[in-house]
Formats: C-alpha cells, sequence, structure tokens
C-alpha cells in the first residue's frame, strides 16, 4: 500500500512555512486505513508488549484499533487538564515555550513493555516526553511507532539516541 499518496500535503497550516501531513484523508479511504492498522498489527503480533500507550489527539486513532486487533490495553496520553483522575505529568520543550502531557497514575505497572503510537514524527519532543512518562511508571518502552517520519527534522534520531527504537510506515521528505 502507498501510504503517501492517501495522506495530504496542507502547505502553510497551522503557519507559514509548515507541511501540514494530514492524514484524515487516509482514515476517510477504507482499505486504506483497514492496511495501516494491519500492517502495524503484522510489526507487532507476538512481539512481547503489555499496553499501547496513543498520544492525544490523532494517535488515538491508530493505537486504539491496534490494541483492539491485538488483545491489549489501551492507555491515553493526553494534554494537560483532560484526564479525569490523579495523574503524573512531564513538562518538555516546543520552540517556543513548553507542554505538558499527563498519564493516569496507575495506568502502567512497573515492568511492562509499552509500545507508543502517534500519527507522526518531526522533532521527537512529544515522544520522547511521552517515553519519559512511561519510564517514570517504570514502563519500558518497546518501540514509537508512526504512520509518518519527516527525517529530515531528525525526530528519528534524537529518540534512537536516547535508545528509544522507532519504526514508520512511511516517510516525506523535506519539513
Ligand atoms: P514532534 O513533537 O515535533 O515530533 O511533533 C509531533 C506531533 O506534532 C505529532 O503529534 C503530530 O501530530 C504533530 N505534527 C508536527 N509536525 C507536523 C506536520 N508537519 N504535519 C502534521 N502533524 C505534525
Amino acid at each position: 500500500m502507498d501510504f503517501n499518496s492517501l495522506i495530504r500535503t496542507i502547505p502553510d497550516y497551522p503557519k507559514a512555512g509548515i507541511q501540514f501531513r494530514d492524514i484524515t484523508t487516509l482514515l476517510k479511504d477504507g482499505p486504506g486505513f483497514h492496511a495501516a492498522i494491519e500492517a502495524l498489527v503484522q510489526r507487532y503480533r507476538g512481539q512481547t508488549i503489555s499496553k499501547i500507550v496513543g498520544i492525544e489527539s490523532r494517535g488515538f486513532m491508530f493505537a486504539a484499533p491496534l490494541a483492539y486487533a491485538l488483545k491489549l490495553g489501551f492507555v491515553p496520553i493526553r494534554k494537560k487538564g483532560k484526564l479525569p483522575g490523579n495523574t503524573i505529568g512531564h513538562d518538555y520543550e516546543l520552540e517556543y515555550g513548553t507542554d505538558r502531557i499527563e498519564i493516569h497514575h496507575g495506568a502502567i505497572e512497573a515492568g511492562e513493555h509499552i509500545l507508543i503510537v502517534d500519527d507522526l514524527l518531526a522533532t521527537g519532543g512529544t515522544a520522547q516526553a511521552a517515553a519519559t512518562l512511561v519510564q517514570k511508571m517504570g514502563g519500558k518502552v518497546v518501540e514509537c511507532a508512526f504512520l509518518v517520519d519527516l527525517p529530515d527534522i531528525g525526530g528519528r534520531q534524537r529518540l534512537e539516541n536516547e535508545g528509544l527504537p522507532v519504526f514508520a510506515l512511511c516517510e516525506f521528505e523535506g519539513d
């Protein structure tokens, strides 16, 4: 399946100079969406994985069906203030300022093997913050999985330098 052709590029969104890789065009294509989940299922079936963590919000759209197909639990990581129970958070640097992501206290048990899923890897800042949260809870990150990698931005390198394996279904050149 040619996933690149199913992902639409919107120039200058959300601001000038950004090439936004829009996965909603893949999501609305039944065979394309199915093939994307199936490719992830093929990669992770049979691996030692305790739970799948999805990153708000587009990560949920791939993490949840993958967890369902593998009969694994799904755990959301959300932006600050969205989760109703007690949370553990991690602040991380953005290009301008900082952001905070949170996970429910007790969502991951020490020693569990965790697969992190998001739609797209750019700088790797979000995925690295998610991995830090998982590790704070005693979880071991098996891999970080994405639909799209933008290798020229360097996120894969950054995550691999931290000892976090990376997998992506497709890549786009440039930023
Ligand atoms: P980063 O933390 O820089 O790796 O950014 C990853 C997060 O930002 C993902 O959750 C993506 O949904 C979003 N993102 C960053 N850059 C883009 C882009 N060019 N197109 C679409 N989404 C993006």
